[in-house]
């Protein structure tokens, strides 16, 4: 099925003032008193704590390892461990234990914290081995273990460097591909040896000619790698959509059944510093925008910075009453409070006015079907979740929402119909489990 052959793609206003993006703001780490670090993996999955309070640690410090998979977690700064705190998890929407770091801000490094390798030389089970002992983990926003996607991989043609950023107001991949163009590809030239790709394609929206710039001044000396501009719709930084633009190819579950594997450009950077220079990941760029905080710009920050002092840095909000997103406004949902820290996958800060939308009944107008990239009908699936009929939600295909919003964004009644759909999905999640757990 040809995901373009509908309406499914949208031209959004973009909110992205690349002059004032194009600016590089450093929240110094000498003003970080404290980080924290979550003890709980993306998914809520526990860790095992390393550390304790009293101990204390260097940059490059492990402090933490996921349970459910291999993924280590280091100190992005030195000092001494405070303690476990329950802070706001805002991916998980409530509170979850965090590890808490006094920084010293001396930023004193561990030696070896990371065995380095030769690109030259490196095989490619042992790049995937030390980027998996980087605990490097997608910075796109999933925040998904970034080992994974190559591990055991076979027939892969490309390696996809996403910097389509194609929700308003984010502009940290359009940073980063200025100021870490070589880094970055670098970081894709170890990725392609890690999957025995024949191609590194570099993907971002048309008008971004600082970002061409960029790479047309390092990208000759790298044979195998070039950059390719997409339109500026939505969602086109999608994985399904971008493949499909790109190649001419579509899958079912994963883009490796397509031969590519998709890393976002700063998780690019990240493998080559990893690797290359032994540096754990300690900082990264957010991005804070939008009419609800007093300056807009892309700061870079040390991990476990809370956001509360990122807003701060950057003038402080604008109004008493905003909505605060932990990334772009179409996919993120609101935090419930300012006081959760960075992670590899926040990359943006969206503040915006807190406008009340009066939602009014649906119109049975079909914008959010026609909308949708995933070819679902959201308005049948919220009238089957009213029902809780849950061979209807199944028969609807309910799980396939790829959650990029644009059913809400389109809709005239207000209706916020992607988190309807996310409901949905949760509630045909658990339903399932459940009978599977009666069998
Ligand atoms: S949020 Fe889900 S249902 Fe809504 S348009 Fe996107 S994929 Fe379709
Ligand atoms: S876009 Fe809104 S009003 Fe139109 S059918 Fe969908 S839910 Fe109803």
């Amino acid at each position: 099925m040809n995901i373009f052959s509908s309406v499914a793609k949208l031209h959004l206003e973009s909110h992205k003032d690349l002059e004032k993006a194009s600016v590089l703001h450093v929240l110094e780490d000498t003003k970080v008193a404290k980080v924290f670090m979550p003890a709980v993996g993306p998914n809520g999955a526990d860790m095992n704590v390393l550390v304790k309070a009293g101990d204390p640690v260097l940059v490059g410090t492990k402090l933490a390892v996921r349970k459910d998979m291999y993924v280590p977690m280091y100190s992005p700064v030195s000092g001494t461990v405070a303690g476990i705190e329950l802070v706001y998890h805002p991916g998980l929407s409530r509170p979850a234990n965090h590890i808490v770091i006094l920084n010293d801000g001396k930023n004193t490094r561990l030696p070896d914290a990371l065995k380095v390798i030769d690109p030259e030389t490196a095989t490619k089970d042992e790049i995937v081995a030390a980027i998996k002992e980087a605990g490097i983990v997608g910075m796109g926003g999933a925040g998904f273990p970034t080992f994974i996607k190559y591990q055991g991989v076979k027939n892969i043609e490309y390696v996809l460097i996403n910097g389509v950023e194609c929700e308003p107001f984010l502009t940290t991949d359009f940073l980063s591909m200025q100021l870490e163009a070589k880094e970055m590809i670098q970081g894709a030239m170890l990725l392609k040896k890690a999957c025995d790709a024949k191609e590194v394609v570099i993907a971002f929206k048309v008008h971004k000619n600082a970002v061409k710039e960029a790479l047309d001044a390092c990208i000759s000396c790298h044979p195998g790698v070039r950059y390719v501009e997409v339109p500026d719709v939505y969602p086109m930084g999608w994985e399904k959509a971008l493949i499909k633009q790109v190649f001419n190819r579509t899958y079912e579950k994963l883009p490796a059944e397509a031969g590519v594997i998709v890393n976002n450009t700063q998780t690019a950077v990240a493998v080559y510093r990893a690797l290359v220079k032994g540096e754990v990941l300690t900082h990264r760029l957010v991005c804070v925008s939008g009419d609800g905080v007093k300056n807009n710009g892309n700061v870079l920050v040390p991990l476990g910075t809370l956001a509360r002092e990122v807003v701060e840095f950057m003038g402080g909000y604008a109004e008493e009453e905003v909505v605060l997103l932990p990334g772009g406004p179409m996919t993120a949902k609101a935090a419930e409070e300012d006081g959760f820290p960075i992670q590899p996958a926040i990359g943006g800060l969206t503040i915006l006015k807190n406008k009340i939308h009066h939602e009014v009944p649906c119109l049975r107008c079909g914008n959010c079907t026609m909308h949708c990239p995933a070819f679902l009908q959201p308005v049948e699936i919220m009238d089957a979740l009213e029902r809780k009929d849950e061979a209807r939600l199944a028969k609807l295909n309910t799980m396939k929402c790829v959650e990029c919003g644009l059913c809400a964004t389109v809709c005239p009644s207000k209706i916020d119909v992607s988190e309807n759909v996310k409901r949905a999905k949760r509630y045909l999640k658990f339903a399932q489990a459940k009978a599977a757990a009666k069998k």
